[in-house]
Parts: C-alpha cells; sequence; structure tokens
C-alpha cells in the first residue's frame, strides 16, 4: 500500500462526507455534556478543507497536510480548532518531502498527529477526550506495524462508545463531573469519524 496524494485527497473527502452526515449527532454528544458547538465547528472545518484542498496542486504531502492544518486552526475553533490543527501539523511534518508514504510512513505520521494532541491537550486516556481512540488505536497500529485500516477503524468504534462510561476530566465536559457519564465524547465521536474515512481510503 502506498498512501498518495490522491489518497490523501479522498481521506479528507470522505472525512467531510461522514462529518456533513453526522452533524446533528455531533451537536448532540456535545448539547448532552459541552455547548453544542461541535458538528458546527466540525463541519465548518472540514468543508472549507475539501474546498481548499480539491482545487490545489501539492509537491508533497507535507504541505497538503499543512493546508489542512492551517484551514482546521483557522476555520473550527473551540478545543478541537488547535488540537485537530495540531494533530495535522504534525502529520505534515512527518510527510514532509513525500510524495506517497508507505504504511511504516503512515503510522509514524499518525503516531505524531496523537502526540500533537496530547502535547497541545495535556489528556492522557480516560479522561473522556479525543485521547481516548487515537491512544489505542495507534498503540494497535503500532504493534501491527503496517496498516490494518478497517480494525483500526472497528477499534476507534468501540473506544467512542467506551467513552461514554467515563468521567470527563479535560475538555468543557469535565465541569459536570460525574454527570458526564452516560454519555459519548463529542471528539471521540469526529476522530472515530476520522479513521473510518481513512479505512475506506485504504482498504475500500
Ligand atoms: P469546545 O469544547 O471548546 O466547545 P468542541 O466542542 O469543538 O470544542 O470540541 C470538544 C472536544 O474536544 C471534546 O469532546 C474532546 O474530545 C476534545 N477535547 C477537549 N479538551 C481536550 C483536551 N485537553 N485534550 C484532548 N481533547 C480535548
Ligand atoms: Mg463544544
Amino acid at each position: 500500500m502506498a498512501f498518495d496524494m490522491e489518497q490523501a485527497k479522498r481521506w479528507m473527502r470522505i472525512a467531510n462526507d461522514h462529518i456533513q452526515q453526522q452533524k446533528q449527532y455531533l451537536t448532540e454528544l456535545d448539547q448532552a455534556i459541552g455547548d453544542g458547538d461541535h458538528g458546527l465547528n466540525m463541519t465548518r472545518g472540514f468543508q472549507e478543507v475539501v474546498e481548499k484542498i480539491s482545487s490545489a496542486n501539492y509537491e508533497d504531502l507535507g504541505s497538503l497536510f499543512k493546508d489542512v492544518s492551517m484551514t482546521l486552526i483557522a476555520k473550527v475553533g473551540g478545543a478541537s480548532g488547535p488540537l485537530y490543527g495540531t494533530a495535522f501539523l504534525k502529520m505534515s511534518l512527518a510527510l514532509a518531502g513525500k510524495k506517497e508514504a508507505d504504511d511504516k510512513e503512515l503510522i509514524a505520521a499518525l503516531e505524531a498527529a496523537l502526540d500533537g494532541i496530547k502535547a497541545r491537550g495535556k489528556a492522557n486516556v480516560s479522561e473522556k477526550t479525543m485521547v481516548d481512540v487515537w491512544e489505542p488505536v495507534m498503540e494497535f497500529l503500532r504493534e501491527k506495524g503496517s496498516i490494518h485500516a478497517k480494525e483500526a477503524a472497528l477499534l476507534a468504534k468501540e473506544k467512542m462508545e467506551h467513552t461514554k462510561e467515563l468521567e470527563a476530566k479535560k475538555g468543557r465536559a469535565a465541569y459536570l463531573g460525574k454527570r458526564s457519564i452516560g454519555h459519548i465524547d463529542p471528539g471521540s465521536a469526529s476522530s472515530y469519524l476520522l479513521f473510518a474515512a481513512l479505512a475506506e481510503v485504504l482498504e475500500g
């Protein structure tokens, strides 16, 4: 498998399709334990990403994901904007100068994205954030050493659902304390959509 510029663009297009379709769901999740803007934030950001990258020609994956990052930082807002923005910025740095990435390079780039999310948000596993999806998925891919995108997406879904049981310790939902239990974390849900889209691109 080689992940090239066309696949990177398809990833963003499919992610955007899923996010637009799930806008109401993301809104409802964030209404339950946040301020209700996650659906709007994500649809606005990823729509703009797709518009920006579809007409542009890129020299390498690094510059493509740099544009993704800058657009998300500018358009998403909230806590998730800088977090996803940092994730894609770290990916862009990891993929600088590469026209395509093999499994190991793509895993390393996703790993860099997770490191970026953790450096930026200072959240660890079990604090009911998007890290509860990213971290176990990256552990799984690291162990496999090659992209098992469909299994990774299934794991992402399972981990997203598991956030329901957790008490939020980071982000807006933490203000609710124990009352945050019983609801899926919105950022975990949007992160799952990103991994589901990647699986569609890589494994059809
Ligand atoms: P806001 O909380 O500012 O309204 P969003 O609603 O767009 O922003 O995004 C909320 C999501 O961001 C949460 O569901 C959670 O997954 C994620 N999040 C919030 N704070 C952190 C953090 N410190 N580290 C990782 N993820 C976080
Ligand atoms: Mg919100």
